[in-house]
């Protein structure tokens, strides 16, 4: 039974791939502090599968028992909202954190596959991106804790592959969406999912004409699967090539929910949110045979459902963000 570590895999997308490897007959060890992951995404897993979790910062070396066969290194704050209120936490899991799960899979021989984020071609001028882009970032922005952050973590894997011989992989994910994201996390979709549920104003940053492609989180999860099979050591994008203007994204939300929510317009949480983003993925297409099967509609209603029962489980909910 081949036995991963998952950093971060309490979090969204790192449970979703936890869930993916017991699948697969894998036995996980998940490394979480908790602070943006909640333990309620993996309870089930580590009742009914070989999943061990240890509450613990990475930024801080780790010791694991026993042997590992892979390090997947998914720690990291996501969201605007998450990277504004922990601009420290971002900047320094994306260093220390990205060394430390490194030495991790040195030390123990494991394969390393390192998620990146769409967020390195910054406010992009090429469309759509291609991985031989090398982004327009501003980084002394407010997005740059997350951007420079994850920039600089894609250098340090690339630097332990090519001078220390580690086995590396590295995934930029592009937006994604689907069940376990966190209700107040304050992005997009929970954002108007939870609004269009509970009848508040739906609201688009901006006159809502900027874009974001949407990949449906079992997408995701089957391509960073395949990525993890492969020896291919250079970044593979993997995201819905199918771009939306956020406004379109409001109106096809109110529409499934069937919400009487207005759609109101408000200020952009951060200066530089990017005006476009969509995924050149002709290299997952090539490497790995693969593309999103999951259409945003079909996506989108899997997710609301998940957020109808969890806001119906819930009486005592999170407060929507502050922002
Ligand atoms: N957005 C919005 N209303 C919200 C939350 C986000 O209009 O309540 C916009 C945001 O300005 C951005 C897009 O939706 O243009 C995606 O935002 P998100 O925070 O989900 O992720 P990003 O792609 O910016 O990292």
């Amino acid at each position: 039974m081949p036995r991963a570590v998952v950093t971060g895999g309490a979090g969204f997308i790192g449970s979703h791939l936890t869930e993916r490897l017991v699948h697969e007959g894998w036995e996980v060890v998940v490394v979480d502090n908790l602070i943006t992951g909640q333990r309620r995404n993996i309870e089930a897993l580590e009742r009914d599968y070989p999943v061990q979790f240890i509450h613990h910062d990475i930024r801080v070396p780790l010791q694991v028992e026993g042997r590992v066969d892979y390090v997947f290194h998914f720690a990291s704050p996501a969201s605007p909202v998450d990277f504004i209120q922990r601009p420290f936490e971002t900047l320094t899991v994306g260093a220390y954190g990205t060394e430390n799960a490194l030495n991790l899979a040195l030390e123990k021989g494991a394969k390393f596959l390192f998620a990146s984020t769409s967020e390195v071609y910054g406010d992009p001028l090429v469309h759509p991106q291609s991985e031989d882009y090398w982004g327009n970032v501003n980084p002394i922005g407010v997005r740059g804790v997350y951007d420079e952050a994850k920039r600089y973590a894609e250098s340090l894997v690339m630097a332990y592959h090519r001078y220390k011989g580690a086995d590396t992989r590295i995934v930029r994910i592009f937006n994604t969406y689907g069940e376990r994201m966190r209700l107040n996390d304050g992005r997009v979709v929970p954002n108007f999912v939870c609004q269009a549920l509970r009848g508040e104003p739906i609201t688009v940053y901006g006159d809502g004409s900027q874009t974001r492609s949407f990949c449906y989180v079992a997408d995701l999860v089957e391509g960073i699967w395949r990525l993890a099979q492969t020896d291919y050591h250079l970044p593979v994008n993997l995201g819905n090539p199918q771009e939306n203007t956020i406004l379109e994204f409001a109106q096809l939300i109110k529409e499934i929910t069937q919400s009487p929510s207005p759609i109101v317009f408000r200020e952009f949480l951060t200066p530089d949110d990017p005006r476009r983003r969509c995924p050149d993925i002709t290299r997952a297409r090539e490497l790995l045979g693969w593309e999103p099967q999951v259409s945003l509609r079909d996506g989108l209603e899997r997710t609301i459902a998940y957020f109808r029962r969890y806001l119906k489980s819930n009486t005592a909910l999170p407060p929507q963000n502050a922002f």
